[in-house]
């Protein structure tokens, strides 16, 4: 593993104009997509352009490929797919970059909603034969609904796809944003030139690289050598981008922040084609961080003594770390390792003497990082998802919503002998939200019940609640489909009802549960008077 930690300039005491300085050179995002978009690949080339790892295939291995610094679960692995997520830091030019990994299974989109409560911007990379997918609407649809603004990526240019101007079609029809491609591409799908850049008008073309493992596969050509080397392909390009012009598809970054258009980029990122210049997007156009509000709305400033907030807790990393990981974005100030912080939610202080910087199996200890920058915080069991950890003046920043449920089963334990184990298990699931865990008085602590949006949660949770806390568990699924947030005062009444069953979760709230719709719509018209508030939908 070569992850080098960023050049930091020297910020001994962190004043507060270091902080301003080194938060407005900090760019935090993610990468959603639809899995086998390319992320895995894409997430390869943008670290071997930033120089972090020496060679594609390190970062984020799958099954059958070389690296795995992201993937840790043998489940994981035998699947070939991503579960966990974790935080690649590298720099480019001055800029410090913060790469959030999602995980890219559908049921794992609670999971994915925190990372993206972490992020100031978003890569919505798309399959240039399929379009947009079912996840990547998913996830589109939490970008949306938290305002982050989008940068679209079409992927696998270098191979048969859709038509491009169909493909901005499906972007403006589907995600209601105005695509403003900053490239346009040369070459049909499947016959990938290069591109235009509608910035300056050069030709960017593309050569291909062996494997796809060096850097560089582009020359950069005036509009008059283009039309030399590539004759009516390039002409078509130019008449396409004309066109979009006058559509008015001309990047504005003002729209792009109010997150009412998108840039968009076409690229191969098995061939590193394009990949620098996301990286030059990212840097040129992603927002820096900026003061965050808290829970009544009032902005921290960035240079306010430090603060974050935790967006992911994870555990059992490997047999060689079991602890409990929390995942913080840095809001405010500057966090220095070893900095006693205050938990805003209990009031108790938190000393940060193991603070790392995580790399999948890799941990690097972090000494100081600024807004923008995710910091592991190893022996975190006093800290749950949400939670705003501070120094100096009190922030409490807004609790990380959880998605509705859609599934249910009733958790015992296999081995009654192992009760102990299995209440532990049990709250450490629901402290990192893998599971919801619902108790009420009539199951009995014996027999909590999960709620997951999707049913692979129901594996995740199974397989750890026996390997990692030695208590194997049986789940027999509740016939429920639908849940609403009630109340104290509404709970009795619906606990009489038919179909309906309230239950707690381990945050306090009161879940009613429903086994079909038409039992609620009655509800909801015969009895107004009940508090029956949906979730957001993980749609
Ligand atoms: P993920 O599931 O989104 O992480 O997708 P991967 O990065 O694992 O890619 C899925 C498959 O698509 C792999 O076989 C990649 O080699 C391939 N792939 C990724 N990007 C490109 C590309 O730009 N062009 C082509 N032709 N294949 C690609």
């Amino acid at each position: 593993m070569t992850a080098t930690a960023p050049t930091r300039t020297d910020t001994a005491g962190g004043t507060p104009a270091d902080v301003v300085a080194e938060a407005a050179r900090r760019r935090t995002f993610a990468v959603i997509s639809h899995p086998d978009a390319g992320k895995s690949t894409l997430t390869e080339a943008l670290a071997l352009h930033a120089r972090v790892i020496g060679q594609a295939g390190a970062v984020h291995g799958k099954a059958g490929r070389r690296g795995t610094v992201s993937d840790w679960m043998d489940m994981e692995r035998a699947r070939g797919i991503s579960i966990t997520s974790a935080a690649l830091q590298f720099s480019y030019r001055d800029t410090v970059i913060n790469l959030l990994d999602t995980p890219g299974h559908a049921d794992f989109s609670e999971d994915t909603y925190r990372v993206l409560t972490a992020v100031d911007a978003a890569v919505m990379l798309i399959d240039a034969a399929k379009g947009l997918e079912a996840q990547t609407m998913k996830l589109y649809a939490v970008c949306r609904h938290r305002g982050i603004p989008v940068i679209t990526v079409v992927n696998k240019w270098d191979r048969p796809g859709m038509d491009a101007l169909a493909l901005m079609d499906e972007v403006a029809d589907r995600t209601g944003l105005a695509p403003t491609p900053l490239t346009w591409p040369v070459g049909i799908a499947g016959d990938f030139r290069g591109v235009l850049d509608r910035r300056d008008g050069t030709y960017r073309h593309f050569t291909r690289t062996a494997g796809g493992a060096t850097i560089a596969p582009e020359q950069v050509f005036s509009a008059e050598e283009a039309l030399a080397r590539e004759g009516d392909t390039w002409l078509r390009a130019v008449e396409e981008s004309e066109l979009l012009a006058e559509t008015g598809a001309v990047h504005d970054q003002e729209l792009f922040l109010a997150h009412a258009s998108t840039p968009v980029l076409f690229a191969s990122a098995v061939s590193n084609f394009g990949v620098g210049q996301l990286l030059d997007v990212l840097v040129g156009l992603a927002p820096a961080p900026v003061d965050r509000p808290d829970e009544d709305g009032k902005p921290r400033p960035l240079d306010a003594p430090f603060s974050g907030f935790v967006f992911k807790v994870q555990a059992g990393m490997d047999a060689g770390h079991r602890d409990r990981l929390a995942y913080l974005r840095v809001c405010s100030g500057v966090f220095e390792r070893g900095m006693v912080v205050t938990n805003g939610r209990t009031g108790r202080p938190f000393a940060t003497k193991y603070a790392q910087q995580v790399l999948g199996r890799e941990r690097e200890t972090i000494e100081t990082a600024y807004p923008g920058d995710v910091v592991g915080l190893v022996n975190a069991a006093a800290l749950g998802v949400g939670d705003t950890l501070y120094a100096g003046d009190p922030v409490i920043y807004p609790p990380i919503t959880t998605f509705a449920p859609e599934h249910f089963a009733v958790a015992r334990a296999a081995d009654t002998s192992k009760y102990k184990q299995f209440r532990k298990g049990i709250e450490t699931l629901g402290g990192e939200g893998v599971v919801q865990v619902l108790v009420s008085e009539r199951r009995g602590d014996g027999a909590p019940v999960f709620a997951v949006v999707g049913p692979m949660q129901f594996e995740v949770a199974s397989h750890r609640m026996e390997h990692e806390f030695g208590a194997r568990i049986t789940l027999e699924p509740l016939p429920y489909k639908i849940a609403r947030i009630t109340d104290r005062k509404s709970a009795p009444e619906l606990a009489t009802a038919r179909d309906v069953e309230v239950l707690q979760r381990a945050d306090g709230e009161l879940l009613a549960l429903f086994t079909n719709k038409w039992a609620l719509q009655v509800l909801e018209r015969n009895k107004p008077h009940l508090t029956l508030t949906p979730m957001v939908a993980a749609e």
